[in-house]
């Protein structure tokens, strides 16, 4: 039997979600506290009591006992910059400063001989110590950083949906493209990636700001002629960068309307920020289905604002959640849903930590269109995993010597965990991370 083929078991405290738990309540969730999950050719054949599926295991089934710990599905982030690893926590700027003093500054490495394969390396041993086994990754203008992040992410067999980025104005002239380049060198990416084992292609331009209106028509062409591929773009950030995408494309309806305009406001598109919107703009994004990227790290360092998640719902738009490194300040999941809480918070509203969970997890794989794949252990879905020890700092274990249930235990999890809570993470059943003992 091929290590492929192997039937492997993980045996701890089951936790994943079959619904929202917004609307669902308690029955959106599912919890086995001495679960197992079995993996059989990369895929999940089984999940749940451990009395019941032991028996099932065929003779020298590869067990590996997680127990007291809690093992779930992958988490998920929508929206991260892979040329940003080393503008991470600069200094002093909103915005517009911020991308012409750090961001565009650092991309321009990316031209360097081996930059974008060291900085893709590090992006996912990060990720996957983080628990993410799924991200939306923006590489940067140059065609050879989204080919060397994708090789990296095809060799470690990890789900991953990335861009080059399109930009042909208003950034430093070694970091733009023209209409036709990023064209032909998006379409060359998606020909070589989309569909490729488990990679995805989003096409990026970056935001109206920085793509001329024969830009924007040239990403339209790619979606018309590639409608399996992402969209990834930003929106409503910022005041001032929202007036100078108004003053670019005098004639769009809004912000949205400069997307809608060119048919990039659909199901697959993942616009981050979304933080002053209109009321036209909600409801043109309910109306084409597009997704509202909530990076809430990033809002708050910024200083860029509070995102509305209760309007979004009751706008009936989708939203998922993500760092935005480098205007966000983590790699953790579990960070970044704590910083979520606090921005509920200060517009009355609250998160509770299975609210939280799922947004990570099944909540994102649903926003993105992805949860017959990934973000649940349902029979057949990749058995990407995250194996979770929510006591493992001092703090967090002395604070749960007083939690009476698991959905307290789940909060004080949320509210202080990160990459240290991580004990394992695994691709389609195979070790990413983690100490090698069990
Ligand atoms: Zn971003």
């Amino acid at each position: 039997m091929s290590r492929q083929d192997a039937v492997r078991a993980l045996r701890g405290r089951l936790l994943w979600f079959v619904g929202d738990p917004h609307g669902a309540g308690t029955a959106a969730h599912r919890y086995v506290e001495d679960g197992l999950l079995i993996v059989e050719g990369g895929l999940i054949r089984a999940a749940g009591e451990a009395r019941g599926l032991l028996p099932t295991l065929p003779a020298g089934a590869d067990i590996i006992d997680h127990r007291p710990h809690l093992i779930m599905p992958g988490f998920i982030d929508a929206h991260i910059h892979m040329p940003q690893t080393q503008v991470i926590a600069s200094y002093g700027a909103q915005l517009m400063e911020w991308l012409n003093k750090y961001t565009f500054v650092e991309e321009q490495k990316l031209e360097q001989q081996g930059h974008a394969e060291k900085l893709s390396r590090f992006l996912l041993d990060e990720l996957l110590s983080s628990g993410t086994t799924t991200a939306a990754v923006y590489c940067s203008v140059h065609e050879k950083s989204a080919e060397a992040f994708f090789a990296e992410s095809h060799r470690r067999n990890t789900r991953m949906i990335a861009g080059k980025v399109m930009m042909d104005r208003n950034a430093p002239p070694a970091l733009t493209d023209t209409a036709e380049s990023g064209y032909a060198e998006s379409k060359a990416l998606i020909g070589r990636w989309h569909g490729k084992g488990r990679q995805l292609y989003a096409i990026t331009p970056r935001f109206a700001v920085t793509s001329s209106p024969e830009q924007m028509a040239a990403s339209q062409r790619l979606v018309a002629e590639h409608p399996g591929c992402f969209v990834q773009t930003h929106i409503n950030e910022n005041r001032a960068e929202i007036a100078f995408a108004r003053e670019l494309y005098p004639e769009a309806a809004d912000y949205a309307g400069i997307y809608e305009d060119y048919g990039l406001l659909g199901q697959k598109s993942l616009l981050g920020h979304c933080i002053h919107m209109t009321k036209r703009e909600w409801r043109a994004f309910a109306e084409h289905g597009a997704v509202a990227v909530f990076c809430p790290t990033s809002n708050l360092f910024l200083g860029s604002g509070l995102f509305d998640w209760e309007r979004a719902r009751r706008e009936g738009v989708k939203v998922a959640l993500a760092t935005d490194i480098g205007g966000g300040t983590s790699y953790s999941m579990l960070r970044t849903m704590a910083e979520a809480y606090k921005i509920l918070q200060l517009q009355g509203r609250s998160l509770s930590a299975f609210e939280a969970l799922h947004a990570i997890t099944l909540g994102n794989a649903v926003a993105l269109g992805l949860d017959q794949l990934i973000g649940s252990f349902e029979p057949g879905r990749e058995a990407d995993v995250v194996v979770l020890d929510p006591a493992a700092t001092r703090a967090m274990a002395h604070r749960l010597e007083t939690a009476r249930d698991l959905a307290e235990e789940l909060f004080v999890l949320v509210t202080l965990g990160d990459e240290r809570n991580v004990v394992a993470t695994y691709v389609m059943g195979e070790r990413a991370s983690g100490c090698s003992t069990h």
